[in-house]
């Protein structure tokens, strides 16, 4: 049997890299495999089929996008270059600009141009792609609720059709989850607060003077012995000096002032800090005329 086989071996037409080829396929120089011409693209240029397998060159192509996008030099580039055109537009050679990819040469500043059959192919991949994504996001079971914990100690935080490389889902350390919870609820408070006078799509950033990430790390700068992203938020029933809770405490209080604006100003991280639940309940809506007014003239100033 096995003798037939290496004489059946030996019948087949192989190349100089001794693998096998016929009028039918070939095999694929990377992973040996035989496959049918239209398993490989056609190499116009040197009018011949290319020596890796379809299937390979993507995952080369991949890898080589990959190495490119984990390089800290390259991003920083990418990330601040100056970007004029927007999709569709047509160049004096009559290509059409797709858009910026890191992938892309610095050299042409990170720009994709496309003849036009390719960028109107390259549209209706997408389009495709992102209908059947759609699907794919619609149709998924969605077992997990925020808050559920993995095996590995990983925190569910929610499904989003951006996640669509992690099966829609997204997870984060215990850590982060800690953070994102207070980020969103921080959000949350401030919009409803800022309701009350009418105003809405604020941006966050700006009213709280930092983004989300040195937000986080100014609050943790403050904490006191003791305080964690853990045992942040509120409590159940009758406070409990051994399971104590942190919240966010404005120095000076919301309470103090009646208008958006003003109420806007003491929302600044500078006006914030974090403290033990129990003494931000006792400290109540105390607070110093003159040190409120220095602060609203200081902010006032800054802008
Ligand atoms: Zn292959």
């Amino acid at each position: 049997m096995e003798q037939l086989t290496l004489f059946e071996d030996m019948k087949q037409p192989k190349n100089k890299n001794q693998l096998i080829i016929n009028d039918e396929g070939k095999q694929c120089l990377s992973c040996e495999e035989f496959k049918l011409y239209d398993g490989f693209y056609f190499d116009k240029r040197n009018n011949r089929y290319t020596s890796r397998c379809k299937e390979c060159c993507r995952l080369a192509q991949r890898e080589r996008d990959l190495e490119k996008k984990n390089c800290p030099e390259r991003r920083n580039l990418f990330n601040s270059i100056e970007r004029k055109y927007v999709q569709g537009e047509r160049r004096a050679d009559g290509r059409l600009f797709w858009g910026y990819s890191i992938s892309a040469s610095p050299k042409k500043n990170f720009e994709v141009w496309l003849k036009e059959d390719s960028f109107d192919n390259s549209i209706e991949k997408r389009d495709n792609w992102c209908l059947k994504r759609k699907d794919q996001y619609l149709n998924k079971e969605k077992k997990y609720k925020r808050g559920y914990v993995r095996d590995d100690g990983m925190i569910f935080w929610e499904y989003c059709q951006r996640h669509a490389s992690n099966d829609f889902e997204k997870w984060v350390s215990k850590d982060d989850f800690n953070k994102m919870r207070f980020d969103d609820t921080m959000g949350c408070n401030l919009r409803s607060n800022l309701g009350k006078f009418g105003g809405k799509d604020e941006l966050r950033e700006d009213i709280f003077g930092l983004n989300k990430k040195d937000f986080d790390d100014y609050i943790e700068s403050l904490f006191e012995e003791g305080m964690t992203w853990d045992n942040w938020g509120t409590w159940v029933g009758k406070w409990d000096p051994e399971n104590p809770r942190w919240h966010v405490d404005h120095i000076i209080p919301l309470s103090s002032v009646d208008n958006i604006e003003d109420t806007k100003l003491l929302w600044h991280y500078t006006n914030l800090r974090p403290m033990w639940g129990n003494q931000n309940l006792s400290k109540g809506k105390k607070y110093c005329k003159k040190e409120r007014d220095s602060f609203l003239e200081e902010r006032r100033s800054a802008k």
